[in-house]
């Protein structure tokens, strides 16, 4: 597909799901990746070993994203074991979800602060070695809640939303240094963040799509690989709808 060979990445929340697919399908170009979970760590030491075993290089770190020291460490370890870093994937993500009388405070900000604080927080610290290199790349995973909104999810689509505006002005600030920064919003993929969403709603979204298929994590990987390659490298401050024609 895309030539990655060379390439370093960090992937937040790489461990299970959309991340994973992210992890190994970067891998499968030829980028080394850092792994980053919060607490599986048994599921981000398999994704590891299906790296190396493939011959790829790869390592786990752990750290919670809404920590700005171990934002910072995540960086440095892919800067001390691998040289460099060229591609970050802020995919940690997280979801509380409840209408809004019901929803408690606590909720509104553990969702804000993974999806939304730990984007800035890992950013922060990735673009460091980027602006010394003056290239890099920056993939932000948001959501179709984040651009059309989702009954429920206020917290989640406020945060998604944000990481939006996030992306374009920081799309903005950085690329005349030859960084661009862009968002992948996908719709329901399965996973274990989807798992308890009734199946009845799912299979409306799938109605409604164009497409009339559930999305997969591969169908996201795909569109990260290609933002993450020196093909993409004049789109900067979009965000790509991976959602069957959900939202147009
Ligand atoms: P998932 O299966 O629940 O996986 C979440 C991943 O994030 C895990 O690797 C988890 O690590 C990690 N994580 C959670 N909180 C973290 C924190 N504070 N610090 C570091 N890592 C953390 O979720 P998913 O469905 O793959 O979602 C991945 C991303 O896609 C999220 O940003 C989500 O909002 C977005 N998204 C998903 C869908 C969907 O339908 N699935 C749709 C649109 C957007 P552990 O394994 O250690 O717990």
């Amino acid at each position: 597909m895309f030539n990655l060979n060379g390439k370093i990445a960090l992937v937040t929340g790489g461990s299970r799901g959309i991340g994973r697919a992210i992890a190994l399908a970067l891998a499968a170009q030829g980028a080394a990746v850092v792994v980053n979970y919060q607490s599986n760590a048994d599921a981000a030491h398999a994704v590891v070993e299906a790296i190396t075993g493939q011959g790829g290089r790869a390592l786990a770190v752990q750290g919670d994203v809404k920590d700005a020291a171990t934002a910072q460490e995540m960086v440095k370890a892919a800067t001390s074991e691998f040289g460099r870093l060229d591609i970050l994937v802020n995919n940690a993500g997280t979801t509380r979800d409840m209408l809004l009388p019901m929803m408690k405070e606590e909720d509104w900000d553990t969702v804000l602060d993974t999806n939304l604080k730990g984007a800035f927080l890992v950013t922060k610290a990735a673009i460091r070695p980027m602006i010394r290199q003056k290239s890099g790349r920056i993939i932000n995973i948001t959501s179709m809640a984040g651009v059309a909104g989702n009954a429920g999810q206020a917290n989640y689509s406020a945060a998604k939303a944000g990481l939006i505006g996030f992306t374009k002005s920081v799309a903005k600030e950085i690329g005349s240094r030859g960084i661009t920064v862009n968002a992948v919003a996908p719709g329901f993929i399965p996973t274990d963040l989807t798992a308890s969403v009734p199946a009845d709603i799912i299979a409306r979204a799938v109605e409604m799509s164009s497409l009339k298929r559930p999305g997969t994590v591969e169908d996201v990987a795909a569109a990260v690989v290609f933002l993450a390659s020196d093909e993409a490298g004049w789109i900067t401050g979009q965000v790509l709808a991976v959602d069957g024609g959900l939202v147009m």
